[in-house]
């Protein structure tokens, strides 16, 4: 009811492509009665969650935010609605985001922008923008995102909440929408690391359904420990030197950089030698894969079909001209062209070779460091409209969530303060595949 209130005092925010009200009150009621008679519960018992509207929950209509999707009703449960509600989580809606999580301000949704919690006239971030503003105006306990080139940790620094990437083929992908398969991965957002451990735990795991997921033990939520050895952290030097990067945003990173020295930690300065690759690298990729996946919306098989179609050929083109929004359809024709003849090797293959270099070349930082310590964004959150106008800029603002995301490794976006404006502001940890026992231990270290 509390969160309930929340969401309803706050519909201008637009958090919320749908609320499930009266059947979230009656799954906590059940819950109660099955607590009452000391029944046996699962280990999310009562937490209420909201999930990202490319998340499908069988019989609950999922769009993607986008018109093509817009009366979708999913007809099974991904593999992680499953797992939650095995363990008694609550679903209480399914959380606003840019359409088919393309983009970085969840400006790109059909159904409106997210407003920030924080400040009404600024962005809450993207893609999960939904998902991060649910957490940081209690309109839920945790919720879930989607994190394919750092929708989950970005929008969980403009929010001041926590936000974490796992590995890849970590968490299974049946069920979730597919934007670029390669990269896609499911992650938490929530108010403490124990959440965010605890929601991992559950979520992660092979599943018959993904061929990708890895068969390494999943890390416990009980084992994850504030950690009190010392650790070697690189940060990257360019985050201070970096003209694009906001004052408050560089101070915030040398406080933390000053602070870990004092504790007793090796602080060293690093340069990655492909940075200027990371950001072109990601969108020739994503946007390739994004051109495959979106090709089965056709106007036959999913969602929205043209009135104004005649035939197959007028049913294809009409149906996705008014179904995509403009972003959508940027990222398709871009993805096609990557990809078509004549022009896959100079783009398509030559980023599938920098992809792998730079999977190299953070190993090789990572054999020496522990973690790379950097800002989730250049910037706190920015005003609404502000960076609608030039695509470019956007890509350009997702320089230091893309390289976890290229590398397949996991990162976590820690709250770190507020600005003068009130703006919160996050840092980043990335670390070894696998490793995110490690990440979440040493988390606690920021909060
Ligand atoms: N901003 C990035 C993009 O638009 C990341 C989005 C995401 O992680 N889903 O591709």
């Amino acid at each position: 009811n509390n969160y309930l209130q929340q969401i309803k005092a706050n519909t201008h925010l637009n958090v919320f492509n749908e609320v499930f009200g009266d059947e979230a009150l009656a799954n906590a009621r059940a819950l109660d009665t099955r607590l009452k008679n000391n029944e046996p519960v699962g280990k999310l018992a009562g937490m209420v969650i909201g999930i990202k509207d490319n998340i499908c929950y069988k019989d609950h209509k999922v769009t993607a935010s986008s018109k093509i999707l817009e009366n979708f009703t999913s007809i099974y449960s991904s593999t992680i609605v499953e797992r939650l509600l095995a363990e008694d989580a609550i679903i209480i809606g399914r959380c606003n985001c840019d359409e088919f999580a393309m983009g970085a301000a969840n400006e790109n949704s059909y159904f409106g922008p997210v407003k920030n919690f924080a400040d009404e006239t600024r962005v809450g971030g993207g893609s999960s923008g939904g998902s991060a503003v649910a957490v940081q105006a209690c309109m839920c306990h945790a919720a879930i995102g989607t994190d394919t080139g750092g929708s989950v940790r970005q929008p969980a620094s403009f929010c001041g909440v926590i936000g974490l990437k796992p590995t890849y083929g970590r968490i299974s992908r049946h069920g979730i929408i597919s934007y670029a398969s390669s990269f896609d991965q499911v992650g938490p957002i929530t108010n403490s690391v124990e959440d965010a451990a605890l929601l991992l735990e559950i979520m992660s795991g092979p599943d018959e359904y993904d061929a990708t997921l890895a068969h390494e033990p999943v890390p416990q939520a009980t084992e994850v420990k504030k950690e009190t050895g010392k650790k070697r952290i690189a940060y990257l030097q360019e985050a201070l030197s970096s003209p694009g990067v906001d004052a408050d945003v560089k101070a915030t990173l040398t406080t933390y950089i000053d602070k870990l020295r004092a504790d007793g930690h090796t602080v060293k300065p690093i340069s990655f030698e492909l940075l200027d690759y990371l950001v072109p690298t990601y969108y020739i990729l994503a946007m390739a894969e994004a051109s495959s996946n979106l090709a089965r919306y056709d106007g036959v098989h999913y969602g929205y079909r043209s009135p104004n179609a005649t035939d197959l050929v007028t049913t294809y083109k009409k149906s996705r001209s008014e179904g995509f929004g403009k972003e959508v359809k940027r990222r398709i024709m871009l993805g096609t062209f990557v990809l078509s003849a004549g022009y896959y090797d100079a783009y398509y293959a030559k980023a599938q070779k920098v992809r792998r270099l730079i999977q190299d070349k953070t190993n090789e930082v990572l054999n020496e460091f522990d973690f790379i310590l950097t800002p989730t964004a250049p910037e706190p959150a920015f005003a609404l409209g502000l960076k609608e106008k030039d695509p470019v800029v956007t890509y350009l603002y997702d320089i230091f969530t893309v390289q976890a995301s290229l590398a397949g490794m996991p990162a976590i976006s820690l709250p770190a303060g507020n600005n003068s404006k009130g703006l919160p502001l996050g840092l980043q940890l990335l670390t070894k595949k696998f490793a995110e026992r490690e990440l979440l231990n040493f988390s606690e270290y920021f909060l």
